[in-house]
């Protein structure tokens, strides 16, 4: 099987982001409550018992450049929370606050990087006016096809644990590449 480029399968990831959100706010959205008069605004961001949103690899990469082109402090910030929902996740819970999730900000990946679930999200008054299930599954289904067509494995994690793994074989790769140390010079909701 020849693999799609990670590059081709983000440009991909981002029109199906797209559309999917077009339907999402075209057609539902406009029934929800107004997230900027929320009482409680980021709570499905941080509530641990409430986030529990799973990503494939390729949205996790995509995640990933949005991260790389935050200043070096909010980078660290982004890391540092990462890495300890993940190795909180490892120790057995289910639960996490989104990572992303910064106070005063919202979303860092509100605009380029969404996760499915995240953009389907909102509260609605009546049930009635909740989008489908279904229009969550299927662009969920063709997310987990472009990633399979991507890196040929398709297991979806959560948020932290997936970013984690990004961030971590990113950073391996980059080290890699460095040359040996005596031939350095020097580094909404
Ligand atoms: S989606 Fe989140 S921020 Fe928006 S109204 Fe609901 S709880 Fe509040
Ligand atoms: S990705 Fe964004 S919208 Fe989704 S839980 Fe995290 S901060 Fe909230």
């Amino acid at each position: 099987m020849r693999f799609l480029s990670e590059t081709t399968a983000l440009t991909r990831l981002s029109a199906i982001r797209d559309g999917f959100r077009q339907r999402v706010v075209s057609e539902y959205e406009l029934r929800a409550k107004d997230c900027s008069t929320c009482e409680t605004q980021g709570v499905c961001c941080t509530d641990e018992h409430f986030v529990n949103v799973r990503i494939t690899q390729l949205e996790a990469a995509a995640i990933k450049c949005v991260i790389d082109n935050l200043d070096v402090r909010q980078k660290q910030a982004v890391r540092e929370r990462v890495n300890a929902a993940s190795e909180k996740i490892s120790s057995g819970t289910e639960f996490f606050a989104c990572p992303l999730y910064v106070k005063g900000t919202g979303c860092l990946v509100h605009d380029q990087a969404k996760p499915m679930p995240c953009i389907f999200h909102a509260c609605y008054e009546s049930r009635d006016d909740l989008p489908p299930e279904e229009l969550l599954d299927d662009a969920e289904a063709a997310v987990a096809d472009l990633n399979t067509k991507t890196y040929g494995v398709g297991t979806m994690l959560p948020i932290p644990t997936a970013l984690a793994n990004t961030l971590r074989t990113n950073s391996n790769a980059a080290d890699g590449r460095r040359a040996p140390s005596s031939d350095r010079a020097s580094e909404r909701k």
